[in-house]
């Protein structure tokens, strides 16, 4: 890939896109569900391709995966704003400031939203939020990531065929394409990567004022109270830190367990992983690690970890040699007890690790949580009222999924986001199309002039007893 031609692409495109826009105006609730549909069909017609594609850049990754979470969850979003735009549209009636006034509110399009989307659900987190930019009636340019560069040609290869460059655009490249692509003066920029690079994208932004929706990363913690079922907590624990290999920003980053349960909870992690992976180093259905760099920036957590005196318990259910692969699977390892300034506690994971801390008091835990950048989520497993409120009216998160692990980022209604260091802004359903939106305030006067006269200099004795009878307590 040459960058130069695409960045002299990605300016024309931009310019393309805005005259578009201003020529034809407002898109229709009806050509807003033509592109929807269009996107759906797009997905639905090249599921099969899309699985082979995101396998093949992975070099492992089960197509029920894919299947799963980038193309049933994209397609779910998609319909579902398709379903309910017209409804989202509609104008918001508000009180004038005489009777016969009119105001209301239209949530009216922002005009040409750029997009940067990573690798690890390359399709679902570049589909999933171009359902509230489209709903929204936005034309839009994706630069997909380089990681996995066989599906972003697949997308700009699908996104070509079904659009017009005019209404949705791809540019490919690296670090250099995406840098230049954040200083674009779009109407609306959504960056979803890790904070370090969100940082220079909402700088880069900030030289035209560009508004951001920053989806980012960082350490989800979970919280296993004294009360939970730590075989329960410890198989869905699992069962989301193991799924796409831990690779997903709301995978648990770090557990806290009770002190007393320690043991139990490593003894039912091994039984769990086993259970769903009675082989790892050659399982399709284990994903590898995306490249070497990653393998190797993860190795280096727990090199680190072991030398600063973690236990390192690796799960590995058929004891197989790991170093004789050719793509970059990496067992799921439980290190026991890091230090508070090991890497793997510094670092968002990113991968199979996880540390396991433990606490006597559920009342450390949240200190813990709160000494640390807000997370993107927060688990908490227990069946105990009054603690599970203690931890979530004392923490602050993106979202919180309680007796499991990120499956409230599943629901179309609910807005999905980040908070502080873990991002701004929030898309899924209409969260989504508020965000790409821009609420317009419009209000018609009345024809009741006179009580304006009030409102006109010089002041009389109208005003004065107008404001004393309004300023009060
Ligand atoms: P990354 O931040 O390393 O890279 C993302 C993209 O940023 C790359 O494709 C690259 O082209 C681009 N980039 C690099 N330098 C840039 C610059 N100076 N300016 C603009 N763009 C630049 O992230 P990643 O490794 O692709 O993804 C992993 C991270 O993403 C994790 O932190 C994870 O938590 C986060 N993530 C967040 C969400 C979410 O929805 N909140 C979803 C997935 C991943």
């Amino acid at each position: 890939m040459k960058t130069a031609p695409e960045i002299a692409r990605m300016h024309a495109l931009l310019q393309t896109q805005k005259q578009a826009s201003l020529a034809h105006g407002i898109l229709s609730a009806d050509e807003r569900i033509g592109w929807l549909n269009r996107l759906i069909a797009m997905l639905a017609d090249n599921k099969d391709e899309i699985a082979d594609t995101i396998t093949r850049d992975f070099g492992s990754r089960t197509r029920e995966l894919t299947l799963l979470a980038d193309v049933l969850g994209s397609i779910n979003e998609l319909k579902f704003a398709r379903d309910n735009l017209a409804k989202w549209m509609q104008p918001e009636a508000h009180a004038g400031m005489f009777p016969d006034a009119q105001a209301r509110v239209e949530y009216v399009p922002l005009g040409v939203v750029g997009m940067l989307s990573p690798w690890n659900f390359p399709v679902n987190l570049t589909f999933a939020p171009l359902a509230g930019i489209v709903a929204a009636g936005n034309r839009c340019i994706i630069k997909p990531s380089e990681l996995t560069p066989a599906t972003s040609a697949l997308i700009a290869r699908l996104i070509g065929a079904a659009f017009n460059e005019s209404e949705i655009a791809v540019v490919l490249g690296g670090p250099d394409v995406a840098a230049e692509f954040s200083t674009l003066a779009f109407d609306h920029l959504l960056y979803t990567g890790s904070t370090s690079v969100g940082r220079h994208v909402m700088r880069a932004a900030a030289a035209n004022l560009v508004p951001v929706t920053l989806e980012l990363g960082g350490k989800s913690p979970v919280i296993v109270s004294q009360c939970a079922s730590v075989e329960d907590a410890a198989a869905r624990i699992m069962t989301i830190k193991t799924l796409n290999a831990g690779q997903i920003c709301l995978a648990p980053d770090y557990v806290f367990i009770p002190e007393h349960s320690l043991e139990r909870f490593i003894t039912a992690a091994t039984t769990a992983v086993g259970n769903m992976f009675p082989t790892l180093a050659n399982n399709p259905g284990y994903t590898a690690i995306i490249n070497e760099r990653h393998h190797a920036r993860l190795q280096s957590y727990l090199s680190d970890a072991r030398e600063r005196g973690a236990r390192i318990v690796e799960i590995n259910p058929a004891n197989e040699d790991f170093t004789a692969q050719n793509v970059h699977r990496l067992p799921p390892t439980l290190v026991v007890q890091p230090p508070e300034d090991s890497r793997i506690m510094q670092e968002e994971i990113f991968g199979p690790l996880l540390p396991v801390l433990t606490y006597r008091h559920v009342g450390e835990a949240i200190d813990f949580v709160n000494k640390r950048d807000r997370p993107l989520a927060l688990y908490y497993f227990g069946q105990d009222p009054a603690e599970e409120h203690q931890v979530l009216s004392n923490t602050i998160s993106g979202g919180v999924t309680v007796n499991d692990c990120m499956t409230h980022a599943f629901s179309e209604t609910m807005p999905f986001g980040g908070v502080g260091a873990s991002g701004m802004g929030a898309y899924h359903g209409q969260a989504g199309f508020r965000t790409f939106s821009h609420a317009r305030a419009i209000y018609r006067q009345g024809k009741a002039i006179e009580a304006e006269y009030a409102l006109r200099p010089p002041y009389g004795e109208p005003m004065q007893q107008y404001l004393a009878a309004m300023i009060t307590r």
